[in-house]
């Protein structure tokens, strides 16, 4: 992963200091941000698709669905059973194909890493609900037949939907708020919304797909972190038709530095990471994008990758998974 880190936070961040305050308040229960698929629709083993953990106070909160989430949530240790609500910022597949495998899988009985048994709390844009009936039907079998042979309870099989389907407050629990609002994902790509979680002082705002969008500048302002998604092509295939489609619902990295200047998050960090490429053609790859980005923003930035967590205090944390103790160091 690469990242970089300005002046004093360089120290807040990896100073033992910073993190044996943290320890200290042990009953306190910091905003946590836990990217855990940070890839585009490309299948790449490396950055699965879209899905952002957000933990405040005692609930975990999914953001976005995409391929593989259910294999980077339990790898953080959180149980597909235990999620208290799934956010949608829009219904683009690469945001939501692994959904089906939160809600089903995560209904098995007596598992660990299972065993939901109310139905799975879902918030999406207008189409939601008819994506998750559908979602039901298209596995009736699998639920029939669990239903028939292991006893599992149909309510966990199903889920309990709430569109919205303008700027607001859409979520509001124990301290946590979520506020959803609209970007701006291309002309055709309606309904696209962002979110904001705010609890205990603190807030980290999701950028959703979008090109630079004054309405997320707004709703970001004050944020702590700021997850905004990019896209950058090798230089010869920038002027490809097809290319320019792909790019043209996406922010550059100029776009998304320009984004940072004017909210100033804490730290700034990129997920929904398209770098295009093409048979012989490399993709631009992360130096290029730190070099395009560090051409107009000089803030703090990280280039995220899977199983990357922020934990937002006083000072945010920059943490990453190690697979050899399965723990956030
Ligand atoms: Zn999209
Ligand atoms: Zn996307």
């Amino acid at each position: 992963m690469r990242w970089w880190i300005a002046g004093t936070f360089l120290l807040l961040a990896v100073c033992p200091l910073a993190l044996s305050a943290a320890q200290a308040r042990p009953d306190e229960h910091p905003l946590t941000v836990t990217l855990l698929g940070t890839g585009s629709p490309r299948p790449d083993a490396d950055r699965f698709g879209m899905a952002t953990l957000v933990e405040a106070g005692h609930q975990k909160l999914l953001f976005d669905a995409g391929r593989g989430s259910s294999i980077r949530l339990w790898q953080a240790g959180v149980s597909l059973g235990r999620l208290d609500a799934v956010f949608l910022t829009h219904l683009h597949s690469d945001h939501v194909s692994g959904l089906p495998d939160i809600l089903l899988t995560g209904w098995i009985g007596g598992l660990p890493y299972a065993d939901r048994k109310e139905p799975l709390v879902l918030f999406g844009p207008a189409g939601t609900k008819n994506m998750g009936d559908k979602i039901v039907e298209a596995y009736s079998e699998d639920i029939r037949i669990r239903i028939a042979d292991e006893g599992l309870s149909r309510d966990g099989a199903r889920f309990d939907t709430t569109e919205f389907t303008t700027d607001g407050v859409i979520y509001e629990k124990d301290g946590v708020r979520v506020t959803a609002f609209a970007v701006d994902h291309g002309d055709e790509v309606k309904p696209a919304y962002g979110f904001r979680i705010d609890y205990g002082g603190h807030s980290v705002v999701l950028s959703g797909d979008t090109r630079r969008s004054e309405n997320l500048i707004r709703h970001a302002r004050g944020a702590d972190v700021l997850v905004h998604e990019v896209a950058m092509a090798a230089p010869a295939l920038k002027n490809k038709p097809q290319i320019k489609i792909i790019l043209n619902h996406h922010s550059t990295p100029e776009a998304a530095a320009d984004v940072f200047n004017r909210v100033k998050p804490k730290l700034a960090v990129y997920s929904h990471i398209v770098e295009i490429g093409a048979p012989g053609i490399k993709p631009p790859g992360d130096d290029a994008l730190e070099a395009a980005t560090r051409a107009h923003y000089r803030g703090p930035l990280v280039i995220g990758t899977d199983l990357t967590r922020f934990v937002i205090a006083d000072q945010v944390t920059v943490q990453h998974f190690d697979r050899a103790s399965a723990a956030f160091k």
